[in-house]
């Protein structure tokens, strides 16, 4: 298994490029094409990448892009960032396949990365649906024994907190040098950012290569959990890429920083004595063992009382209580005459609702988890109509396996790129707001404009960026 020979390298040596045909769908959907790049775009993408790192302070070293020192080193956290004293959360990875139009940010589920440094259209896998398949297999094969989920069929909900893998394109296409084979540019430890969109340029591999393909995708994936280069050529962690079956190291394996920085040492040292990473103990400890998970969030409706009457042009606020017996499950506010929702990027548990205009609102908090078991609640607000002699409601909890079960289409958020659009069911106050952080309506109880006139603007924008969830 050890070749001792690195046939190519995560950094340093490009793989054949593709002489593949470009299929048109994947799993049912369309892969999108982009045109490539002139000589001159090439260019100008490099300098707008380095533009951005001298911007933001961040330094590339190998394949990953974080907050850089002076001294040229990876900014390590100041203390570990302690996600181990909380529970394991579980995840989904997102392996997309498709490719989508993409803009600058955190949150995968808005086409978002920090990679980026401008809108970009992104190209999706330039192989076939048989060639895809092999390459997930042997990701499958790796996550299998953690509370992880993959996901490649669909786009996964917006509310449901997930990680991608851009599965298509080339390097240079984000101005980086032709060779490295994917990036990341996550820079949280310990995997406190659950959202986190990572590429793996497979573009530059033969499509035919299912375990380069398949150990890329783990690679980058892994990068945006806080998981650094270790020296074991036999590792999937190891900078380089070598022998066929790499696996996840399962002891205090030495660093290996011939390609850049070591980043998070301060959370590897809790789980070795420094100088090494124990991949298998971190990731354990991010998602915890794998295991069936059939029971629905928990959702309730603390506020109003269902069947609250209220004058035309009244405001309410709606409180919720969301709980699962795993920790990693998100959730979204939808009002459903109206067919908007708000998804609780910021896992905000309170919305405000203002101006609103005569009618029967039914309000649902919808909850999932990685299972894609959903559970909801619903209250029902009379404006300026009175309620019946009876109000039913406050049911609880209606579970199922189907992701398509909610309101929410699978790829209505995940496609909106810049999460701007109007005419989709989403407030567009909404997401800006939780997606930023620091939009103006951010902790107001300012009324979205919307061209229905229901004010939706969330009550409580929590700080967004790096912040864990907390309860
Ligand atoms: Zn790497």
């Amino acid at each position: 298994m050890v070749s001792g020979v690195f046939l190519s390298s995560l950094l340093l040596i490009a793989g054949e490029p593709s002489d593949t045909l470009s299929a048109n769908t994947l799993f049912g959907h369309e892969v999108k094409e982009v045109e490539p790049l002139s000589a001159l775009e090439l260019q100008q993408r490099q300098a707008d990448f380095q533009q951005m790192l001298d911007d933001n302070g961040w330094v590339m070293m190998g394949d990953q892009v974080r907050p850089g020192t002076a001294e040229g080193g990876f900014t390590q956290p100041p203390r570990p960032s302690a996600d181990w004293v909380t529970p394991p959360h579980r995840n989904t990875i997102f392996l997309n396949f498709f490719g989508m139009d993409m803009s600058p940010g955190t949150n995968a589920a808005l086409g978002e990365s920090p990679c980026l440094n401008a809108p970009t259209a992104w190209p999706g896998f330039n192989g076939t649906e048989a060639q895809a398949l092999a390459l997930i297999e042997v990701f499958e094969r790796q996550v299998e024994p953690y509370g992880i989920r993959i996901a490649y069929e669909d786009y996964p909900p917006p509310e449901l907190p997930y990680a991608m893998v851009m599965m298509g394109g080339t390097p240079g296409m984000l101005g980086l040098p032709n060779g490295v084979l994917g990036v990341s540019c996550s820079s949280d430890c310990g995997d406190m950012w659950w959202r986190d969109a990572t590429f793996a340029f497979t573009d530059n591999i033969n499509p035919n290569n299912a375990a380069t393909l398949g150990t890329t995708a783990l690679h980058e994936a892994a990068h945006a959990f806080g998981l650094a280069h270790i020296g074991d050529p036999t590792k999937i962690m190891n900078p380089f890429v070598g022998s066929a079956d790499v696996i996840w190291a399962d002891q205090c394996t030495p660093y290996d920083d011939a390609t850049g920085g070591i980043n998070c040492q301060p959370t590897h040292d809790e789980f070795c004595d420094g100088g090494a990473q124990n991949t298998h103990a971190e990731l354990m400890a991010y998602f915890g063992a794998n295991s069936p998970d059939m029971e629905p969030p928990q959702v309730r409706i603390t506020a109003p009382e269902d069947g609250l009457q209220l004058p035309v042009g009244g405001d309410v606020t709606i409180e919720a209580d969301v709980d699962d017996n795993h920790e990693g499950y998100g959730w979204k506010l939808v009002l459903v005459e109206a067919e908007q929702e708000s998804v609780a990027f910021a896992f905000e548990r309170q919305w405000q609702l203002s101006s609103l205009p005569e009618g029967v609102y039914t309000v649902r908090v919808e909850a999932i988890d990685h299972d894609r078991n959903i559970g909801t609640d619903e209250v029902t607000i009379y404006v300026g109509v009175d309620a019946p002699e009876t109000t039913g409601g406050d049911e609880t909890g209606t579970s199922g396996d189907d992701s398509d079960a909610g309101s929410g289409s699978d790829s209505q958020s995940g496609t909106s790129g810049d999460g701007s659009d109007d005419s989709g069911p989403v407030s567009g106050g909404d997401t800006d707001g939780g997606t930023a952080g620091a939009s103006d309506d951010g902790g107001g109880c300012s009324t979205a404009p919307h061209d229905t006139g229901v004010g939706f603007g969330a009550l409580l924008l929590l700080g967004f960026g790096l912040v864990r969830r907390r309860r």
